[in-house]
């Protein structure tokens, strides 16, 4: 059995209605608008989770030249990390480290 399985599928985001295309070079696992992501992964792209509870972002991280973003499930309370994608909302990431 795999461990990892990227799933990139276009989705409708679930926090703003967006709709969100594929990314291509991994699976995207949140919304590049709003940034809000659902809890579906247990390994990073496996949709495997049961939770499916809203993730909101509630901060960022300095990871290598990039960043993580942080967020509270807001059904089971988890922490999940992601990091961001390519063509995610900049302003919005920086907002989130300003805030934290
Ligand atoms: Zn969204
Ligand atoms: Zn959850």
């Amino acid at each position: 059995m795999k461990k990892f399985k990227m799933i990139d599928v276009p989705f409708i985001c679930n926090n703003c209605r967006k709709n969100v295309d594929i990314l291509g070079y991994t699976a995207r696992d949140h919304c590049p608008y709003c940034l809000h992501s659902i809890h579906v992964d247990i390994n990073p792209g496996d949709r495997a989770n049961t939770c499916l509870g809203n993730l909101v972002p509630i901060g960022v991280e300095k990871f290598k030249d990039t960043y993580k973003i942080v967020y509270k499930c807001d059904k089971c309370g988890e922490l999940h990390r992601n990091i961001m994608a390519n063509d995610d909302s900049f302003e919005l990431i920086i907002s989130l480290s300003v805030i934290q």
